[in-house]
């Protein structure tokens, strides 16, 4: 017998656990019952290796960060959950997510936009690219269109507008490039680095509070909500959170 298969005594079958941590995420946050279907349509354990590992399928089922190898994080649920509320995806929208990961994120967002819509995603590690791919086969993904390539190199793209625009990796300021890509009344979420915060009221945002472990220094990063208009754009400043960095040149080999 394995040293975790005792835990599924406790009833850590990935639904129930899921389903307790969506039930506990603040009211505010959770607003919306179909982004909650969403989620329970798409939990995060489908997202993440060996989610039929015991411990795995608890870790899956926390609100942390958990890691997907390559040094790289399938995002904490609270913070996809924010990001994807300011990113107000609707139905036939065409959606760039920036940083694929584990895929987690743009399953959501394809959910989202439905048939009608598109979702792009570009990852600059091949090996956790082809992993997705595989996934989203087994999930019967089939709307997402991946690329392989660096997302701060893309100004020559042929891939034309977009409605909202999503990123998962944490940077100073994002290209120019970026916003240009999105259209009239488009929505991007950047996590940019968090200007010098000290006080600890600002772990607080939204009126819920943020944990401060690892964040003596203050939080890493802050998520910026840039809409675009017809004559020009609007840039807000939202939840407080931590990345994996942007990082240039894509690492093709596996
Ligand atoms: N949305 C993902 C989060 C993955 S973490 C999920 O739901 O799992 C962020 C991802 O951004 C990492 O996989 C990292 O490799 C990728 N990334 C970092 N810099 C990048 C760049 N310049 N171009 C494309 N992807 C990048």
């Amino acid at each position: 017998m394995s040293e975790t298969a005792g835990l599924d005594a406790f009833d850590v079958g990935p639904s129930g656990l899921w389903s307790e941590l969506l039930n506990s995420l603040p009211k505010r946050i959770m607003r919306s019952t179909r982004l909650r279907q969403i989620l329970e349509k798409w939990p995060r354990h489908l997202f993440v290796d060996q989610s039929n590992d015991a411990l795995m399928r608890l870790a899956a089922g926390m609100d942390s960060p958990l890691s997907i190898g390559h040094g790289q994080t399938i995002s904490q649920p609270q913070l996809v959950v924010r990001m994807t509320r300011l990113l107000r995806p609707k139905q036939g929208e065409r959606v760039l997510d920036i940083g694929l990961g584990s895929g987690w994120q743009a399953a959501i967002l394809q959910e989202r936009v439905g048939v009608r819509g598109k979702v792009v995603a570009i990852e600059r590690i091949a090996a956790l690219l082809h992993a997705t791919k595989k996934r989203f086969e087994e999930l019967g993904l089939h709307n997402i269109e991946l690329i392989l390539g660096d997302a701060t190199n893309i100004a020559h793209w042929p891939e034309g507008q977009f409605h909202v625009i999503t990123c998962a990796a944490g940077c100073d300021r994002e290209p120019d490039f970026w916003r240009e890509r999105l259209a009239e009344g488009g929505r991007m979420v950047v996590p940019r680095k968090a200007g010098d915060v000290k006080d600890e009221t600002y772990y607080q945002s939204d009126g819920v509070a943020f944990p401060a472990e690892g964040w003596e220094d203050g939080p890493m990063h802050q998520l910026v909500r840039t809409i675009r208009f017809a004559d020009g754009y609007r840039e807000e400043e939202h939840d407080y959170c931590g990345f994996v960095p942007l990082v240039s040149g894509a690492i093709q080999k596996e």
